[in-house]
């Protein structure tokens, strides 16, 4: 039936009414290639908003896995280094690049902090989603806005300490998802996560 009508996506003009992806943060966790190690869609959305990415500007994604964060990050106006250690999630990270169209924006750096970040442009925003220390958090940069995410009492003990010493604002964030219960329906509960941001 050639008399149906077809979107044909030559230009943003042609999409059909909703379709891509919305901007904003917090895409589903399946929109990108991962291991299970991604920051969860509503801790991203969290993170990404208290990150406050504007036009232009360069984050240091520190632990990428993913590089679900730094896509985030991308497809709201800024530039990405990635920094991982692991070369399965270098792979991942590589893959959400080419898929999200954003290589022009986003590097990512096969290595691990600190020793990977000499030689980094200087940063507006520092995410850490793994590696963290208080060596590594008192060697960054003071004049970057600063979001670290953890779910170990070991790296919660720093942002304590840290919250105590430099300020800023320390959030814990505790999620429910409804999953299948038997024939029934119920919470299933998320490992929290404590956030420490700077300023
Ligand atoms: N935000 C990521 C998930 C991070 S998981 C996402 O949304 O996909 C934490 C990551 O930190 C792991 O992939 C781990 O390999 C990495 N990591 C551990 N130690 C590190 C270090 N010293 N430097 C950089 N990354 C590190």
């Amino acid at each position: 039936d050639c008399t149906a009508p077809v979107a044909v996506a030559l230009d943003g003009a042609d999409l059909p009414r909703g379709a891509g992806l919305p901007r904003g943060f917090g895409l589903p966790d399946d929109s990108f290639a991962h291991d299970g190690q991604i920051t969860k869609r509503a801790i991203r959305a969290v993170t990404l908003a208290a990150l406050g990415p504007r036009p232009g500007e360069m984050l240091w994604d520190i632990g990428g896995g993913s590089g679900s964060v730094s896509v985030e990050w991308c497809l709201n106006g800024g530039r990405a280094m990635t920094i991982e250690p692991r070369a399965d999630r270098i792979a991942n990270i590589v893959a959400n690049i080419a898929a999200f169209g954003l290589a022009d924006r986003m590097r990512p750096l096969h290595g691990a902090a600190p020793e990977a970040l000499d030689a980094l442009p200087p940063p507006d925003a520092i995410f850490i989603g793994g590696g963290s220390g208080a060596a590594l958090v008192d060697a960054l940069p003071a004049t970057a806005r600063l979001v670290v995410n953890a779910v170990t009492l070991e790296t919660e003990a720093l942002l304590l300490d840290l919250h105590a010493r430099r300020g800023g604002s320390l959030t814990r964030i505790a999620l429910e998802e409804a999953a299948p219960l038997g024939r029934m329906r119920g919470w299933t509960p998320a490992r929290s996560v404590t956030q420490w941001s700077w300023p």
